[in-house]
């Protein structure tokens, strides 16, 4: 494993705790169109860490599809999320003064043959799924560290300023995705970021981590419109919250 995933996750928790974060900006990039066409160039191989309420999901899909006629399609591939639970390691993390259940699945590598970046080892659930293009296998199910593939958390020490945005450069010319962002407005985004950010949410919840999600979440269910976007966007949206803070030392 090259990258250690449970440090990765707690990369994106701790810039939006009430403990590190005095202030919390999203940028305006945050709202760029990022389409990412799953083309694996950025699934390295890793283990994948879960979370138990989300291997209760995937134990959830499987008993409903043994329920259910087989004509009806849940979204997903139900072979696949066997092989993916049947893979599953328990093991405990300490985050601050507690130990914390985790789940952690390893599994053989994919070799593929990229024209731009040759020969890569890639995880075991990039795949083709679609006419030959490939994809990921478990989509639905993905961790977390899948789902936040450009959102990026860039975390000042010095003034406790966290700023969330998404960033193209380097990452891509490094990695060669090919996505380009696209500065426009779609409700699409806001929905998506909004999915990401309640999951983020459920993180901190379980590592008992207090946070500023629900107030990013505020914001992103406000946008309707791109002048929502400048409305809330570039500056501290917790600037109410901190000053109630001062009111209540
Ligand atoms: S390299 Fe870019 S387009 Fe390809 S899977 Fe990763 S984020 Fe998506
Ligand atoms: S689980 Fe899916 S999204 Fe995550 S690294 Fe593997 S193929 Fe990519």
């Amino acid at each position: 494993m090259s990258v250690n995933n449970v440090d990765k996750i707690l990369s994106y928790v701790y810039p939006v705790s009430v403990e590190s974060c005095k202030s919390l900006v999203l940028n305006k990039s945050l709202f760029y169109v990022d389409g990412c066409e799953v083309c694996g160039r950025c699934c390295i191989h890793e283990d994948l860490i879960f979370l138990p309420f989300e291997v209760d999901g995937m134990r959830d899909i499987l008993s409903l599809s043994t329920k259910l006629d087989s004509s009806i399609h849940l979204g997903a591939n139900i072979e696949y999320i066997q092989e993916l639970v049947d893979s599953l390691q328990e093991f405990a993390v300490d985050v601050g003064n507690n130990k914390f259940v985790l789940y952690r699945s390893k599994l053989p590598y994919q070799i593929h043959i990229f024209d731009d970046r040759g020969v890569l080892k890639r995880c075991h659930w990039n795949i083709p799924v679609n006419d030959d293009k490939l994809g990921c296998g478990i989509h639905q199910v993905s961790s977390l560290t899948c789902k936040f593939p450009h959102v990026r958390f860039m975390y000042n020490k010095k003034n406790k300023t966290t700023h969330v945005g998404i960033m193209q450069y380097g990452r891509n010319w490094a990695l060669k995705c090919p996505v380009k962002f696209v500065k426009e407005f779609r409700i699409e985004t806001v929905e998506n970021l909004i999915n990401k950010f309640e999951l983020l949410s459920k993180y901190c919840d379980y590592f008992q981590i207090d946070n500023y999600c629900s107030n990013i979440l505020d914001v992103l269910r406000s946008v309707h419109t791109e002048d929502d976007i400048d409305r809330f966007c570039d500056k501290d949206i917790l600037v109410n919250i901190s000053k109630k803070r001062l009111f209540d030392v």
